[in-house]
């Protein structure tokens, strides 16, 4: 479903961020991208969000190639992927429910299908108990479970995750992690951007490793090894 084909992202400084990126995450997927701090891992997923544009090469998404399509269509692009951030991004004035609620009002579903979608989730993430509280009452790891929940409410077929579990404790990343994989299991390809080593060698997941905008590595059921 993605595909990276000689990939170039340079930023206006002249800093080539990634240099010639192939990658194939097929649908279904579940895949780690590792790398160290700089290695562009954040700029592969502004790229796939078409909040960067690629310099050369081309991002095929189910066949569209994404580096051609206007600005215009990126919204629509979007309601395809749910994103997942380090510091949870959550709506702190609305409730755990509301949060959830508010990704498929603005994609404009029906209140009958938010009423019974909603709790679903919820459910799911193991947070049925909280709907009624503020993300302010909440511990890191449920609400990073909230914004799991907003991001796959509308079904998307991808999952991207930016160090998912970076403000968390081992117990609660863990946890998270699980999650994803859950989800994944369900049938919606995951891409996790992460440093968290333990989490990646437990999992045996593909591993696609990034350094200096180069993928030197991409190893089915791979561990966390060398990246740092
Ligand atoms: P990672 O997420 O793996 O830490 P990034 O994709 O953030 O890596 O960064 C890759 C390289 O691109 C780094 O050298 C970083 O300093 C540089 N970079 C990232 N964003 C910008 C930007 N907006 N302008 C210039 N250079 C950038
Ligand atoms: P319906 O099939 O009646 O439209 P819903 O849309 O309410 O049902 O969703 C319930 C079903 O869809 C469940 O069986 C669940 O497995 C699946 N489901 C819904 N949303 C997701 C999601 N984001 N990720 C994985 N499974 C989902």
């Amino acid at each position: 479903m993605i595909k990276f084909r000689n990939v170039v992202k340079e930023y206006k400084n002249g800093k080539q961020a990634l240099s010639g990126v192939t990658i194939d995450i097929k649908k279904g997927d579940f895949a780690f991208l590792v790398g160290s701090s700089g290695a562009g891992k954040s700029t592969f997923i502004k790229l796939l969000l078409k909040e960067q544009e690629a310099s050369s090469g081309s991002i095929l998404i189910d066949g569209q190639d994404i580096t051609r399509i206007s600005k215009r269509k990126t919204p629509l692009l979007r309601r395809n992927m749910g994103v997942v951030f380090q510091d949870f991004r959550l709506l702190q004035d609305k409730t755990v429910y509301e949060n959830v609620a508010f990704a498929m009002e603005i994609t404009g579903h029906k209140s009958k299908d938010i009423r019974r979608k909603v709790p679903f989730i919820l459910g799911m993430v193991g947070l049925s108990a909280k709907a009624k509280s503020y993300p302010g009452e909440l511990s890191g790891g449920e609400q990073q479970r909230v914004s799991i929940a907003r991001a796959i409410i509308n079904k998307p077929s991808l999952l991207i995750a930016d160090e998912p579990t970076g403000n968390l404790d081992p117990k609660n990343a863990w946890d998270i992690m699980r999650l994803l994989k859950d989800i994944n299991r369900r049938g919606t390809t995951v891409l996790v951007a992460t440093h968290a080593q333990e989490l990646v060698d437990e999992m045996k997941q593909r591993v696609i490793q990034l350094d200096d905008g180069v993928v030197v590595r991409d190893e089915e059921r791979g561990s966390y090894k060398n990246a740092r």
